[in-house]
């Protein structure tokens, strides 16, 4: 059983085919990522209406490039999957919108799904990948949360960032020292060069004893830093990266384990944007050894959007028995939802008709 998947909620167009037929796990045929970062760079961040527009070049050559990659033809699929939310409204529109229309053209079923699920989901796709029950400790750029997963659509949330989320921390910290969007990748790669004990910034909700997390106040405190090296700040910038990056670090370090001892459970799962950080791993790693935990990881380019995910997603929804192509919906009818609580997913999908 073939699933065409579809992400546009932000600045990556992806588009992936997957064999949900595939045992034990469905199985990534193809897929192809269109990132708009260059665009958006020139404005230091997402630019909505921008996106949009550049979802709707994208789209079909990468569904093209996919189906011909993986050497089938579009009249094979049994299913498109697309990103229904969260994300930009505009941008999860394009995606939604062709998924619907090629679906009705093929006379095939549409599955909408949740981009937080696909991230939490992604490491299934790595040489490694996990098995349930485990931590998922869910690291992206808008959204930072330790979930109990105790299997595909079975997800307890046990605790979130109250204001930013961690990859929003390294992306405006890193705005703050004039390095380019999305200041993440280019932090930690300056961060290589300097001292992570230079600056003692704060590390907020690090002992406030539940698994909540809060990061607005360490972006304050890097800018009042930076403002006070004034024009030293050139010469301190690599020290002021590796301070910033070692502050969220420990905490989502400290957090993760907070939540496996809490859970009693041996898995932890990494997923989204900021899992690509090497410090992470790196703690994480040596954090989990000593404790007999269990550590996976999405393949490193499928820790930020892209469709493998969204597609990986629907088939184990579809395997799972979550979902039946009969019940899914066709017709020309769709919606998006920009906001999305992935620990409501099951309540809301078990009511929906
Ligand atoms: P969400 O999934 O919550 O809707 P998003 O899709 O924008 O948000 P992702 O694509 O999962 O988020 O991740 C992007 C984030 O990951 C950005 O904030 C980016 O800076 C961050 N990121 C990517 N690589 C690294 C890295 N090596 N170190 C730190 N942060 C990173
Ligand atoms: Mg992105
Ligand atoms: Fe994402």
């Amino acid at each position: 059983m073939l699933v065409l998947g579809i992400e546009s909620s932000c600045d990556e167009t992806g588009v992936a085919l997957v064999d949900a037929g595939a045992q034990p796990l469905p199985r990534l045929l193809s897929h192809a990522l269109y990132s708009q970062i260059d665009m958006h760079q020139a404005y230091g961040g997402v630019v909505p209406e921008l996106a949009s527009r550049d979802h709707i070049r994208r789209v079909l050559p990468l569904t093209r490039e996919t189906m011909k990659e993986a050497q089938r033809s579009l009249a094979e699929v049994d299913v498109v999957a697309y990103t229904r939310g969260p994300g930009l409204a505009g941008a999860l529109l394009v995606g939604a919108g062709v998924a619907c229309s090629l679906a009705a053209a093929l006379g095939k079923p549409v599955m909408g799904v949740h981009h937080l699920e696909g991230h939490l989901l992604s490491p299934f796709l790595s040489a490694d990948p996990p098995e349930f029950p485990f931590v998922a400790l869910l690291v992206s750029g808008g959204h930072t949360q330790l979930m109990r997963v105790d299997g595909v659509g079975s997800y307890e949330l046990l605790g979130e960032t109250i204001d930013d989320a961690a990859g929003e921390a390294f992306d405006k910290s890193a705005k703050l020292m004039g390095l380019p969007y999305p200041g993440g990748p280019h932090l930690s790669k300056l961060a290589q060069q300097g001292d992570g004990a230079a600056f003692r910034l704060p590390r907020p909700l690090l002992h406030s004893g539940n698994l909540d997390f809060s990061f607005a106040g360490l972006k304050t405190a890097v800018l009042t830093q930076a403002k006070k090296l004034g024009d030293e700040l050139e010469a301190r910038k690599a020290d002021l990266a590796a301070s910033t990056q070692a502050a969220i670090v420990e905490v989502l370090v400290k957090k993760s384990l907070g939540a496996m001892a809490q859970t009693g459970l041996k898995r932890l799962v990494v997923a989204g944007g900021v899992g690509a950080n090497a410090l992470l791993r790196s703690q994480l790693n040596a954090a989990c050894r000593q404790r007999g935990i269990r550590v996976h990881y999405p393949e490193l380019h499928l820790c930020t959007d892209n469709g493998a995910m969204i597609a990986m997603a629907a088939g184990m929804r579809l395997q799972a028995g979550l979902v039946k192509l009969e019940v899914l919906q066709r017709g020309y009818t769709f919606d998006v939802k920009p906001r999305w609580s992935l620990s409501a997913l099951q309540p809301e999908l078990a009511a929906a008709p």
